[in-house]
């Protein structure tokens, strides 16, 4: 039976901001009178929430807007808009491209929703709503309609400054606006208060934050929302090396609710590299920051970012991004071969490492990532971690959570626990990608 209602579904693809857009976009058209529909197919207005981050991703975007065209033939009044990056990026040429969308809706624009479907409905208007306010981050925390009680992440900071040659994050996200301290405190406040333990703190380069009238900045903020009562769990992504400050590390440390990993993205482990990557970091400048967040805060593990075949890219530099990678021993990394993309400063050099040795280099480096990891997994046999459960694993046969580390555990024991359980486990088995646990007493 239906409410009569009119209906939305959001489809989300790529990052943990763009996770989070995609729940404030049901949460404002829910304002509206809206419900959320459980697929397209049953949806009276159909979001396609994109990422551009990729050539494959926007590709990729492209193929399922024309799924989504021939079902909207099929149907009816229903509205079919294009948010997120690609959208930004594009504007008003994906209108003239694709005439069966109904509107575009930037990435700096996500308020405007409601009157942006008010216009298509009643004026029969084809809107394209890109640009961003400059000042301010328009967030309306409570407009986000959140699906996971225990666990809930915070837009802190939004864009980018960098520029980096390679990415198009600075044209789909903006520059850097960040939201004031006391709101994301205040919200973090709401949601512990709602039965949240554990938040995250989002931003492109999140410890970029400052707020933008009393100058506090993200130590600050870590330190604020760090203490809050009944917090068990801080985490924030992704950092910046070139923002990384003894101050932070300093206010990592003795809190035992921030967790003891980080997600600091190298991307190379080459000088030469770096710098035409505009990262603004040396290869000893990052393996300096990370010694000293490994002596400043215990037992911190580290994740990262890695491109490989980005333009100029010589056997001799990716020889020194697999030494880094050795030396350092992440946790975790995030490896691709470089992608060009619009409006970007690499987009025009010559393209000039081949596929074939791309490609080959990217197996080289996931086998020596993959073989770190087995290492660092088998080496946490025995040991014990506070498992935080999120629901079932992917096959749906046991209880699945993460340690505070951010490693997924499995815990290979027939009882299930309920998301938002605390369970002490002890590490059976290593594997490459996760660990296998047994509940003890805590
Ligand atoms: S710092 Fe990160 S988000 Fe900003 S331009 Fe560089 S890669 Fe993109």
């Amino acid at each position: 039976m239906t409410s009569g209602k009119p209906t939305v579904f959001v489809e989300t693809w790529g990052c943990q901001m763009n996770e989070l857009d995609g729940r404030r976009f049901v949460g404002l058209m829910k304002g509206g009178g809206y419900e959320e529909a459980t697929s397209p197919e049953t949806a009276d207005l159909v979001l396609l929430n994109t990422c551009s981050v990729r050539d494959k991703a926007e590709q990729k975007v492209y193929d399922r807007l024309g799924q989504l065209a021939v079902m909207k033939k099929k149907r009816d009044g229903m509205i079919l808009g294009v948010c997120g990056c690609v959208a930004q990026q594009e504007g008003e040429a994906l209108l003239s491209r694709l005439p069966y969308v109904d509107f575009v809706l930037g990435t700096g624009r996500i308020e405007a929703l409601p009157s942006v479907v008010r216009r298509v409905v009643e004026e029969d208007d084809r809107p394209v709503e890109v640009g961003f306010d400059l000042d301010e981050v328009a967030y309306t925390p409570s407009a986000i309609a959140r699906t996971i009680p225990h666990k809930a992440s915070i837009t802190v900071i939004e864009g980018c400054n960098k520029y980096c040659t390679f990415c198009v994050v600075p044209t789909t996200r903006g520059r850097e606006r960040s939201r004031r301290l006391a709101d994301v405190v205040e919200e973090s406040r709401r949601l512990i208060q709602e039965g949240v333990v554990e938040i995250e703190l989002l931003g492109q380069t999140v410890n970029a934050f400052q707020d933008p009238e009393t100058g506090e900045d993200f130590a600050d903020l870590i330190r604020a929302v760090g203490t809050l009562e009944g917090l068990k769990r801080l985490r924030f992504v992704t950092s910046h090396p070139k923002n990384f400050g003894d101050g932070l590390i300093e206010a990592m440390g003795p809190k035992p609710s921030v967790c003891p990993f980080l997600h600091l993205p190298v991307q190379s482990g080459s000088d030469r590299i770096l710098n035409r990557m505009k990262r603004q970091y040396t290869r000893s400048e990052y393996l300096d920051l990370v010694r000293r967040i490994r002596a400043g805060v215990p037992g911190v593990v580290i994740g990262t970012d890695i491109i490989v075949g980005f333009p100029g890219e010589t056997d001799g530099d990716f020889e020194e991004t697999l030494s880094l990678v050795s030396e350092v021993e992440f946790a975790s990394a995030f490896c691709f071969v470089y992608s060009p993309r619009p409006h970007t400063a690499a987009t025009r050099w010559e393209n000039d490492v081949p596929r074939p040795v791309a490609s080959e280099r990217l197996t080289r480096l996931l086998d020596l990532q993959q073989e770190i990891q087995k290492r660092a997994h088998r080496s946490l046999e025995g040991e014990r971690l506070e498992v935080l459960v999120d629901g079932d694993d992917k096959k749906g046969k046991k209880s699945s959570g993460r340690s505070p580390c951010n490693r997924v555990v499995n815990l290979d024991v027939p009882r299930r626990f309920r998301p938002g359980t605390f369970v002490m486990a002890e590490i059976t088995r290593g594997l490459p990608n996760s660990l296998l646990g047994v509940p003890v007493a805590g």
